[in-house]
């Protein structure tokens, strides 16, 4: 009797700390065993062990399920409930010819669902992206093979022909960036000094503020952290193009670092165009622009940002967004440096 109320008392510790719900069924289809997250599940309580289990739930799949699994030895189905997704994997249990009861174990796959959808998405996105540039370049070089531009008009088609090309390029390498995000590799870490990055990052898009007569600076501490080294340059990046693309001539762009109480946090701050603040969250999102037509011109392929809140989430990081139309946008990014 000992040993058996040990290996009962054993058993209940597995499954009730199981995030999987599980339940035993008898041969007549009476619960024997339901451990706390399959209760939590099909909203029953300790004391249903005996009942027949389908009058716990009585929705039409798990009937399906459960006489599939009989007649069969297995089935499975996904259904939603209290708001998430769940596989639900049933097996016979048959012994020396006969059937001694059923296995049901369900799993939640809210995430696995998501990821599903967001790449579906992602992938419809970046088809359609793809192909505007494609056309535009077909178009230019149907209408210059077939002789209907005008000599002096062909400078004008090769310059929209190259843009286009290198626009495609462009978007290429972000989605390759944002695919290797999305599949976690490792990344080699190193010790950064976030000051240094941005400074690197200035000296780069120096000639693109320039052209638009933008002031760019930067201050604060030497802010150094255990962190990968590309991801945050890209970081840097995107915010101060960002915040050089989205600005008026003659706009300041203001880069600052800042360490205080093992926390680092860096802010791009300029005073350009700002975003609304129903926006504000959305920018985040994959090929999301506010004005379509603006990022386009000057080269954004709506995938910056996203690859912002990819790196910042891959330091496990912060991101905090303060803006307004026509006073300007700081996005800040904070790290906690004693993370790794
Ligand atoms: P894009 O390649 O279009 O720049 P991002 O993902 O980097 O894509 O940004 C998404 C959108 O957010 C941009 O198209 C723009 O509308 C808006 N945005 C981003 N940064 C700023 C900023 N500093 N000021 C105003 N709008 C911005």
């Amino acid at each position: 009797m000992q040993a058996l109320k040990r290996k009962q008392d054993e058993f209940d510790q597995i499954t009730g700390n199981m995030k999987e719900g599980l339940v035993l069924l008898d041969h007549m289809g009476r619960i024997i065993s339901i451990n706390p997250a399959a209760r939590a599940l099909f909203g029953a309580n300790a004391d249903c062990v005996g009942e027949d289990f389908l009058t716990i739930d009585r929705k039409r799949d798990i009937r399906q399920a459960v006489g599939a699994a009989k007649e069969r030895g297995h089935s499975s189905f996904r259904a939603k409930k209290n708001g998430r997704e769940y596989q639900f994997d049933l097996s016979r249990i048959d012994s020396e010819g006969s059937v001694h009861g059923l296995v049901i174990l369900a799993f939640d796959i809210t995430e696995q669902v998501n990821a599903e959808r967001n790449r579906r998405e992602f992938t419809a996105n970046v088809s359609h992206e793809l192909k505007t540039p494609l056309q535009s370049i077909i178009g230019s070089a149907e209408l210059m093979e077939n002789g209907i531009v005008k000599p002096d008009d062909m400078p004008k088609f090769v310059e929209r022909i190259h843009k286009e090309a290198s626009r495609l390029v462009l978007l290429i390498d972000d989605i390759i960036r944002l695919s290797q995000l999305d599949e976690n590799a490792e990344m080699p870490h190193e010790e950064v000094s976030v000051r240094v990055l941005a400074e690197e990052v200035c000296e780069a898009l120096s000639d693109a503020a320039k052209l638009k007569d933008i002031s760019l600076e930067v201050s604060g501490d030497d802010g150094v952290m255990n962190g990968v080294r590309r991801l945050l340059y890209e970081i840097i990046y995107n915010l101060c193009d960002n915040a050089i693309k989205y600005n008026h001539p003659g706009g300041k762009v203001h880069v600052s670092v800042k360490e205080q109480a093992g926390m680092l946090s860096l802010c791009v701050q300029d005073d350009g165009i700002g975003i609304a603040p129903e926006y504000q969250e959305k920018v985040f999102e994959r090929f999301y622009r506010v004005d379509k037509s603006h990022s386009k011109q000057s080269g954004g392929t709506g995938l910056g940002l996203s690859i912002v809140k990819h790196a910042v989430k891959y330091h496990h990081g912060k991101i905090d967004i303060q803006s307004e139309p026509e006073k300007g946008t700081a996005i800040s990014v904070s790290f906690n440096t004693n993370e790794y």
